[in-house]
């Protein structure tokens, strides 16, 4: 339970409370995870508060192994009328993955497919945020190229090359970099010139160098996000005279958790690779402090350790 920001505790509670209750067998953290523990987070409910928001496990009722998704669409605002779920205006958001237990509404939850394991599948909510990005950027685009080579980078990597684009990878770690040449793209450590530009860091400088790298006509899909309140400033000469398309990208549609799922199933994405140190829940709170260097991977926690 995180009792206010940094506060983190370990303690023996009630089941939670909501549709259905999902033992959970593996749920995977991310920097979003990380931002809440130490500042609070709007989707947090009130303190205390339970999070952790890439679950998978198995339904106390019928046995069946799911992901747990995060969210569910209200299905009657202005954006889920337009199609547009991920923007709900009223999302239902579904924390508290980081718990032996989590109650969720029927409607969050997805099917594992056979063979793929709780870790993995746990990492179809980041991944189908990843589909939701590439689904923003024109198909045409054949060029492509991501700043930030964290585990979202990564992903969009893996999809970008599935899609058969040329691939290009920016990041400062070489082995972020041997990350990404193993899963088909080039790696560099500076970024050149392409048609798409990708930006997976979420810092108002790398939104700029997004944009100062994309060639003429070209578009950049913003899938990092800054911090909360954050203002940037970008230079006007290649959005006005460089007519650049700059798209946001956020979150995902039930869909794409679905889609997420299948490739993580097949192989096409090997979360393997991305998948780090598995600890239990006395140790979340310092394994989510502990500073990162080296390979990107995701923190997996197994709340039965
Ligand atoms: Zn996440
Ligand atoms: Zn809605």
């Amino acid at each position: 339970m995180l009792h206010s920001p940094g506060d983190l505790r370990v303690e023996d509670v009630a089941d939670p409370e909501g549709e259905v209750l999902v033992t959970v067998e593996a749920a995977t953290a991310c920097a979003t995870d990380l931002k809440a523990l130490r500042h609070g987070h709007l989707i947090l409910g009130p303190y205390p508060a339970r999070f952790g928001h890439e679950t998978a496990g198995v339904r106390c009722d019928t046995g069946e192994r799911v992901l747990v998704g995060d969210s569910v669409p209200c299905g009657g605002c202005h954006a889920c009328a337009a199609g547009l779920t991920q923007l709900c205006t009223a999302m239902t958001w579904v924390l508290g993955g980081f718990a032996e237990r989590i109650a969720a509404p029927a409607a969050a939850l997805h099917l594992i497919p056979d063979g793929l394991e709780p870790a993995g599948a746990a990492m179809a909510e980041p991944l189908a945020a990843a589909l939701h990005a590439v689904a923003r950027a024109n198909d045409e685009l054949a060029d492509a190229a991501i700043l930030g080579g964290g585990t979202m980078g990564l992903m969009l990597a893996r999809l970008l090359v599935l899609e058969g684009r040329d691939v290009t990878l920016c990041d400062r770690h070489p082995q972020r970099r041997a990350q990404a040449e193993a899963l088909g793209a080039r790696a560099v450590a500076q970024l050149g010139r392409h048609e798409l530009v990708m930006e997976a860091v979420g810092r108002p400088a790398s939104w700029r160098a997004a944009i100062e790298a994309a060639r003429p006509g070209g578009t950049v899909v913003l899938v990092g996000g800054c911090p909360s309140g954050c203002d940037v400033t970008l230079p006007s000469g290649p959005l006005h005279y460089a007519e650049l398309d700059v798209r946001g990208a956020f979150h995902h549609t039930p869909a794409e958790v679905d889609r997420a799922l299948e490739l993580l199933a097949s192989g096409d994405v090997d979360w393997h690779g991305l998948a780090g140190d598995v600890v239990g829940l006395d140790d979340l709170h310092d394994a989510l402090l502990r500073p990162t260097a080296g390979e990107a991977r995701k923190l997996v926690v197994d709340p039965q350790l």
